[in-house]
């Protein structure tokens, strides 16, 4: 877990302290600590939280802990969750209410497109269940945080790093192209590859 956050510091999704990445263990979470430079996380900083109580045993969880419960409590299939405020991501969900995918990893790891969730407070019990809402009724491996971030889950760590980098290029293709009138895959060919990603199960 350490050597995927330093890497996705490494590669600019997680810039300064912002964002944070957690995985699902027995009866709870492990997330990363807050306020806390990813270049110098020891495995020892990392919070484990009862995901029940949503208490940490000891440290200080990120800020953001409430959107980490809220998701693994609403999607049972969800095995990490990885949270960036990487910058096409945030621009992409100021001006779009889906944002559309044009790639084949964007279908397979997000689905026909990417949903975004309402600006509320960032920490707040109301974003929390905004986020895990929108994945939910998208049926989406990720979703934008209008005015924050993006989120982005999946049944790995490994699977949910790639779908945050998925998330930023799909996010980069659309602010691009938007005015250009871009070539997109209809909804039949999109879930037939978001089908196929699922049937080779990205570890
Ligand atoms: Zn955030």
């Amino acid at each position: 877990m350490r050597a995927m956050v330093r890497r996705g510091a490494r590669e600019g999704l997680l810039r300064g302290t912002f964002g944070n990445v957690s995985v699902r263990v027995e009866g709870g979470l492990l997330i990363t600590p807050t306020a806390t430079d990813y270049l110098k996380l020891t495995a020892g900083d990392f919070v484990a939280v009862d995901l029940e109580s949503g208490r940490a045993s000891a440290g200080r969880p990120s800020s953001e802990l409430p959107l980490h419960l809220a998701i693994y409590r609403a999607l049972p299939s969800v095995q990490a969750i990885w949270h960036d405020h990487s910058p096409f991501a945030v621009a992409a969900g100021l001006v779009a209410d889906q944002v559309p995918i044009f790639t084949g990893e964007g279908h397979g790891l997000i689905g026909r497109s990417l949903p975004v969730a309402p600006y509320l407070p960032s920490g707040s019990v109301a974003l929390a269940d905004a986020a895990a809402r929108a994945l939910a009724e998208a049926g989406a491996g990720a979703c934008l945080l209008r005015n924050h971030g993006a989120v982005a889950v999946g049944p790995s760590l490994f699977a949910a790093y790639s779908c945050a980098i998925a998330v930023e290029e799909a996010a980069m293709h659309y602010l691009l192209t938007r005015d250009l009138h871009p070539a997109k895959l209809d909804d039949a060919e999109a879930d037939a590859i978001r089908a196929a990603f699922a049937a080779y199960r990205m570890r």
